[in-house]
């Protein structure tokens, strides 16, 4: 019998019934996809959790292995489906070897980028969700690398699955996630969203749902679509301006939805979830770090409930924008601290191994050097 999902297929087979010669990317698959394609096959039902269990629990990369499936379907799998496995070209590893940024290679040569962070307690992964991103952020070097394409669930769940593994030979997990690598994720909901579910999935790599963060530039409507999801992950907002005349300048995206709608946003989301919104704050010397915006952002904040992360930002080449000395950063903390607004001032980490993302891939392909995003 032939499968007859119409799934998207990945390049490059010789499968026997594929008009297009395309592999079924298994990791893009729900369960119940996963069991339809199964069931299209000609097999029962329990197969679908015999290979969940080999995708995402012993974290297989081929069908050879999977012993526990009959030798005929493992061919038949091997010549139509495909393990989305990302190629690392490059892998830099901070000092202390706590953070290691990969350069991942996509199934069509283009490029992302994905950081873990060891900590004591857990093991954090960073993701991109898109190929570059078109929201053009001023200080972003994804953002002003400009749009390619969205990741699939598969490509998404990829990164998380090359980490998974190396860890896994130490006896460790990936224990957080954190949507703040290249793109912006509610530009990219679905995928995302479907990443989201397959990772946390008891029957697979059961993630903590609470362990998961997207950070997002501020889309309203996504952000209402957010809060009413069953699964509740956390919420953070790239804030960066307590007014929309700089916001505008800063994150082109706010002339589109202005601070009145996203905080609206913001609030409905505390509302429904009964969880706390972080914003993310990088401090550019001159231009939103002065006194009298932080008594500004207090105001904004006032009443809810959230936290401040405070950065000072990381300055992309051929950009007039600097980061605040250290002296305007404590002095912005200690004024948002004296008006009730608590906050903490992050240090990147693994900046030494230029860990923001959006930098390696920015110098492999000659456009400006720069970074993106930020790792409490
Ligand atoms: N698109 C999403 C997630 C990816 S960016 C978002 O914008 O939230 C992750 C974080 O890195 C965001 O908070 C973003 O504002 C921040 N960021 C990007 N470039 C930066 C830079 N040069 N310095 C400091 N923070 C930066
Ligand atoms: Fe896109 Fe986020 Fe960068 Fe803005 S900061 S350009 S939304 S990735």
């Amino acid at each position: 019998m032939q499968p007859t999902l119409g799934l998207k297929r990945q390049g490059g087979c010789d499968e026997e019934n594929s008009t297009e010669g395309q592999k079924v990317a298994l990791l893009d698959l729900s369960y119940s996809q996963l069991q339809e394609l199964l069931l299209s096959l000609g097999e029962p039902g329990y197969r679908a959790d015999q290979l969940y269990r080999w995708l995402y629990s012993f974290l297989a990369t081929d069908f050879i292995r999977m012993y526990n499936l009959p030798q005929g379907i493992r061919d038949r799998l091997d010549r139509i489906a495909d393990i989305c496995t990302l190629a690392p070209l490059q892998e830099i590893v901070s000092p202390d070897e706590l953070t290691r940024k990969v350069l991942f290679a996509l199934p069509d040569g283009e490029t992302i980028e994905a950081v873990v962070m060891l900590y004591d307690r857990r093991n954090t992964v960073c993701l991109s969700t898109q190929v570059g991103c078109a929201l053009g952020c001023v200080f972003c070097a994804t953002g002003q690398s400009g749009f390619t394409r969205n990741l699939t669930a598969g490509e998404i769940i990829g990164q998380v699955l090359h980490f998974a593994r190396a860890l896994k030979e130490g006896g460790q997990r990936i224990t957080n996630i954190v949507f703040m690598g290249m793109g912006e994720p509610l530009m990219n909901y679905e995928a995302t969203w479907q990443a989201i579910k397959t990772l946390t999935d008891s029957r697979g790599y059961n993630l903590g749902v609470r362990r998961i963060t997207i950070s997002t530039v501020g889309i309203p409507p996504s952000i209402e679509r957010l809060s009413r999801e069953r699964l509740q992950v956390g919420l953070a907002v790239s804030l960066h301006a307590p007014d929309d005349s700089f916001r505008d300048r800063l994150v082109p995206i706010n002339r589109r939805y202005p601070l009145r709608e996203l905080m609206a946003a913001c609030r409905g989301y505390v509302k429904r979830t009964g969880r706390r919104v972080t914003f993310e704050y990088a401090l550019v010397q001159g231009v939103n770090d002065s006194r009298q915006q932080a008594a500004q952002l207090a105001d904004l904040l006032d009443g809810l409930l959230c936290h401040v992360n405070l950065m000072p930002l990381n300055p992309i080449p051929d950009s007039p924008w600097q980061a605040s000395s250290k002296k305007r950063v404590r002095r912005f903390h200690q004024e948002l601290s004296n008006l009730g607004i608590k906050s903490t001032i992050r240090l990147r980490r693994g900046i030494e191994i230029e860990a923001g993302c959006g930098q390696l891939r920015s110098r492999r392909d000659g456009s400006p050097e720069a970074t993106n995003c930020l790792f409490p």
